[in-house]
């Protein structure tokens, strides 16, 4: 009697395991699933909720710094250091490092879309390979001047090292479509 009350519970324990198990997989497939919603709308998270003055626009300009383009590959946003930047969707880290112009940059991806954020805190929060989900802080805006990069060639007015070609502390948000730049604004 009592060996097949045994039997019975341990039956049940394994028949819940499996279940458990089974729902684990579930979920993580449905987890799959929101990486490649399609995102290609106007539902775009601003990165900056209380900073909304922007000071470049999207295509071509003056350049304001050696070394910046007169043909402005996203948007510029004025922010202090230290301001949280929130991710504008959710998707899949695909880079963090120090990137040329845009100094040190946080590219995240989802299916043919990606946005890069750029002169941010070279603190990174995320690695490559990281899920992020839309809204939530990714990174904090960076300093002006960044010392230790190697080989950078940016510098302000007086000679030293700058987060790349900025002449201070903003976000500057670029958003790839296929792979071409596209304007952001279009997203909000
Ligand atoms: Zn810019």
């Amino acid at each position: 009697m009592y060996s097949s009350f045994f039997k019975l519970f341990t039956t049940s324990i394994i028949v819940l395991m499996f279940f458990s198990c089974s729902l684990l997989f579930i979920s993580s497939d449905n987890f799959e699933n929101t990486e490649n919603v399609n995102i290609d709308s106007n539902n775009f998270y601003w990165p900056l909720p209380d900073n909304k003055r922007i000071t470049s626009y999207f295509g071509k300009r003056k350049s304001p710094t050696k070394g910046s383009s007169s043909n402005h590959s996203g948007l510029d946003i004025a922010a202090s250091e230290g301001t949280q930047i929130h991710a504008c969707f959710s998707g899949t880290v695909t880079f963090t490092g120090f990137k040329g112009a845009g100094g040190y940059t946080l590219t995240i991806k989802n299916g043919n879309i990606s946005a890069s954020y750029c002169h941010i805190s070279p603190n990174f929060l995320f690695k490559v390979g990281d899920f992020v989900l839309q809204s939530n802080v990714i990174a904090n805006v960076g300093p002006k001047n960044v010392y230790g990069v190697l080989n950078n060639p940016y510098k302000d007015s007086s000679g030293k090292p700058t987060n790349g070609a900025t002449t201070g502390s903003h976000l500057h948000l670029t958003i790839k479509k296929d792979g071409i730049a596209v304007n952001p604004l279009d997203y909000f």
